[in-house]
């Protein structure tokens, strides 16, 4: 597919702009545009919004992931400053009963917007 060299350059640069930022940091920005672009998908009769989600799945002793067991955490929204570096916290929410994940203990569901306490 073609693309104006511009835009690819653009592209490029933000791609490495986001690759160096921190995990807390980087997924701010990705939420924060999730939210500006929530009207991509939205429709009359269902809350329809972006999220972020990590996904793990087991690897066997060959290296291949196992695809029967996929553990889905939706990364939760902050409420304050990073406490951790790394995405170290996680639980469920009470409310919906989605996997979380975070850099901090205490969060907010992005979800159902529920409060979270992850450990
Ligand atoms: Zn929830």
């Amino acid at each position: 597919m073609w693309e104006h060299p511009a835009v690819s350059d653009d592209l490029d640069a933000l791609v490495g702009a986001l690759s160096d930022l921190p995990v807390a940091s980087f997924i701010e920005v990705l939420q924060r545009t999730f939210d500006v672009r929530r009207g991509d998908i939205e429709l009359a009769y269902f809350e329809r919004k972006y999220a972020l989600v990590v996904c793990s799945l087991l690897l066997c002793n060959d290296g291949i992931a196992q695809t029967d067991e996929v553990q889905i955490e939706f990364v939760a929204r902050l409420t304050e400053a990073a406490q951790f570096d790394e995405l170290s916290q996680d639980g469920g929410c009470a409310t919906c009963r989605q996997e979380a994940i975070s850099t901090n203990k205490i969060a907010t569901c992005a979800v159902c917007g529920g409060s979270l306490s992850l450990t």
